[in-house]
């Protein structure tokens, strides 16, 4: 069972020398265990946080664990009655190439419904994430301006379209002409902005919200947020889901503040976890999986093949090197 661990903390960025690729025995399940192989591996901007020793909303990992993960496998063997060889499941296997959990840690995914390794994309958990952040947070209604950072990727082309659905005017912001260019022509939003072209952002993103905004979803903080909240209308709501500009800084971002905006025009700002909803998975994966089927959304896969592969396609990912939902592909 070949597998990846942590072997150092980074410091800033990370590098390939954080990481340790090591080899165990495949495990045995015991009652109410399951033996899963790998099949996708997600790979996510979270992780950068659980490389770090620094306090979160989820514990770190410690240096010699396994890198943690979702994945999606097919079950080898079972000593749970809910599941048999050959099942197709998403659990939080992590970075490996076999896992044993519990059934209980395990969803069973119907691969007649979707490609399988939706189940950790748009139909995992940054859909979700889109799904419950900009419907419970945002509240966009008809006709307001939405505008969504890292809108190519696979929590913001979620939103950006979910936007859409809710009738909304979507702004979404992207680096480079081929993600912008994704975002407008296949995603549909109404406008696009490339924050690495633009010299005055501020400027450009005013051009594209003759309007103000009304509902900002962050992926991102930094300088992108600060150029967005020039632009906030009385009562917006912005929902901080992510900071990934700041992930890699060794002393934290320090810019201008938005809270001055956020002041003046009382608006809502909160943060989330997509896990608060837990409950309600269920009814997002069945109303995200609606609209896969009856083509409202699109979805983006980065595919890397072979395990070793994760952590220099994880240190691209955070410097925006993905296009869509980052996966490693370990077996067939
Ligand atoms: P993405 O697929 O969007 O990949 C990350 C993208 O971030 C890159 O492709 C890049 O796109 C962009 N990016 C990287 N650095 C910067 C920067 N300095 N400034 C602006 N953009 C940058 O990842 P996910 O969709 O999986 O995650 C998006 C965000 O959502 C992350 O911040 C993540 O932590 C957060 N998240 C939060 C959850 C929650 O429960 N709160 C759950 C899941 C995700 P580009 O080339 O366009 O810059």
């Amino acid at each position: 069972n070949r597998q990846i661990t942590l072997a150092s903390r980074p410091v800033g960025e990370p590098t390939p020398e954080n990481f340790k690729l090591v080899e165990t025995a495949i495990g045995a399940p015991e009652r109410g265990q399951v033996l899963v192989q790998s099949l996708y591996l997600s790979l996510d901007p979270y992780m950068r946080g659980r490389m770090s020793a620094a306090k979160s909303y989820a514990a770190s990992t410690e240096i010699g664990d396994v890198m943690t993960g979702g994945v999606v496998g097919r079950v080898v063997e079972s000593k749970h009655a809910g599941f048999k060889p050959g099942d197709i499941v998403n659990g939080t296997i992590g970075w490996q190439e076999y896992g044993l959990l519990e059934g209980s840690e395990l969803r069973k995914i119907d691969p007649s419904l979707a490609p399988i390794s939706t189940a950790v994309g748009v139909l995992g958990m940054p859909g979700l994430t889109a799904y419950f952040g900009l419907f419970e947070i945002g509240k966009p209604r008809p006709g307001e301006t939405v505008v969504v950072s890292a809108a190519s990727g696979a929590v913001g082309a979620v939103v950006s379209q979910l936007a859409k659905i809710a009738g909304a005017r979507v702004v979404g912001i992207a680096g480079g002409p081929d993600k912008c260019a994704y975002v407008k022509d296949e995603l549909g939003v109404d406008a696009v902005i490339d924050y690495k072209a633009e010299k005055d952002l501020a400027a450009a993103l005013a051009k594209a919200c003759p309007d103000g905004v009304d509902v900002y979803f962050d992926n991102v903080g930094g300088p992108v947020t600060d150029a967005v909240a020039t632009l906030f209308n009385l009562r917006a709501r912005m929902v901080v889901c992510g900071l990934i500009s700041h992930y890699n800084m060794p002393n934290g971002y320090s810019g201008p503040s938005i809270l001055r905006s956020v002041l003046t025009n009382r608006v809502t700002i909160q943060g989330m976890i997509v896990f608060d909803w837990h409950s309600r998975w269920p009814e997002g994966l069945a109303r995200l999986g609606q609209f896969v089927r009856d083509g409202k959304l699109k979805y983006k896969e980065d595919i890397v093949a072979g395990l070793e592969n994760a952590p220099a396609t994880f240190i691209g990912m955070l410097n925006g090197k993905n296009f869509g939902k980052t996966l490693i592909k370990i077996a067939e």
